[in-house]
């Protein structure tokens, strides 16, 4: 089967002094992602997020997979230019906004790099540890991040936050006005979560403004084309392929991807990592990237998620990619 999927791509041998060499298989990308489409498209688990209300008016038959590689092609399939909201795909780039301004012993510290084993949204996991870090990647851990951005008011803190996912995406983005109204009315849950991390001396700013700032970058709008971009920044060492700029010291990437293979998917984020063996995120909208350092990214978009938050289909097509690719992390060299 796995031959299978490298036979279109090259296995060209050439002479070379009298020895023949293989070539390194580049996998057909373009070949895997319309075949894990057309594999998972009919499969329905799952079910779309409704606990903000705007995000329950999403069709559960959305579906689009892009992979970028580190050169800068990129391959889709799907309605790659549907916008959905990133949710808490976004955490992952406020994470590293501030890494680059305050560095990772800063995040360590504050933000901590544990599993919570927990739900996205746990309460008891921030009272257990009385407001000790836990990570960046659940929803405490992430307004905290929002809080710790250095900025001289609100709106700097904002346009930082926003400018940062504007430069990975290397696109405009905007704040989906609805779907952001929706969570602000429903978000008494993380409002509380703020205030108890507060309680515990691990929020770093005005907790209402933080909250806030949390809730707006959560529904900011990308297609998966745009999210793959983003992604590949982390598989390009910090760089994006796109505009050449530097978003990320390199000497950072690790942790980011750590934190991402530690909680990118919640308490689904251990079995992720034994089946696959890649980081990546999910948000509740639908959408989740994983990173291959060095080769590429993926990026997939449906809505139907499972009891942890992670989309089913997006969990499935990325495994399926990673193990034709066989890029997971814990292979040898000679793989
Ligand atoms: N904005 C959502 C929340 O705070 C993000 C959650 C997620 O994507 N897991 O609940």
């Amino acid at each position: 089967m796995k031959f299978k999927l490298f036979s279109s791509c090259l296995l060209s041998a050439s002479l070379l002094f009298g020895s023949t060499v293989l070539a390194a298989a580049t996998p057909d990308y373009g070949a895997l992602i319309e075949q894990a489409h057309q594999k998972y498209k009919d499969n329905n688990e799952g079910k779309v997020a409704d606990y903000i209300p705007a995000l329950a008016t999403y069709s559960p038959k959305n579906f689009a997979i892009a992979i970028a590689t580190v050169d800068g092609k990129i391959y889709q399939t799907g309605d790659a230019s549907a916008a959905f909201p990133m949710e808490s795909l976004s955490k992952v780039f406020t994470m590293a906004l501030v890494m680059e301004q305050s560095g990772s012993e800063e995040v360590l510290n504050k933000l901590g790099a544990n599993a919570t084993g927990m739900a996205f949204n746990s309460g008891l996991a921030v009272e257990l540890t009385k407001g000790a870090p836990e990570n960046p990647l659940v929803n405490a851990g992430a307004m905290s991040a929002v809080s710790l951005v250095k900025a001289k008011d609100k709106d700097e803190r904002w346009k930082l936050i926003m400018d940062n996912l504007n430069a990975y995406a290397n696109d405009t983005l905007t704040v989906n006005e609805p779907v952001f109204k929706s969570e602000m009315e429903t978000n008494q849950h993380n409002q509380a979560l703020a205030d108890l991390m507060e309680s515990y001396n691990s929020f770093y700013s005005d907790t209402r403004e933080a909250v806030e700032i949390y809730t707006r970058q959560c529904s900011v709008d990308v297609n998966t084309v745009q999210l793959v971009r983003m992604a590949a920044v982390l598989a390009n060492n910090g760089k994006s392929p796109y505009s050449g700029k530097q978003l990320l010291s390199e000497k950072y990437v690790p942790q980011v991807l750590a934190e991402m293979a530690i909680a990118g998917l919640y308490d689904g984020s251990g079995k992720w990592l034994y089946l696959v063996g890649i980081p990546a995120k999910s948000g509740v909208g639908g959408g989740m990237i994983a990173v291959v350092p060095g080769e590429y990214a993926i990026a997939v978009y449906s809505p139907p998620l499972d009891n942890a938050g992670n989309s089913v289909r997006a969990q499935q097509t990325i495994q399926f990619i990673a193990e034709a690719t066989k890029a997971n992390q814990f292979y040898g060299n000679n793989k």
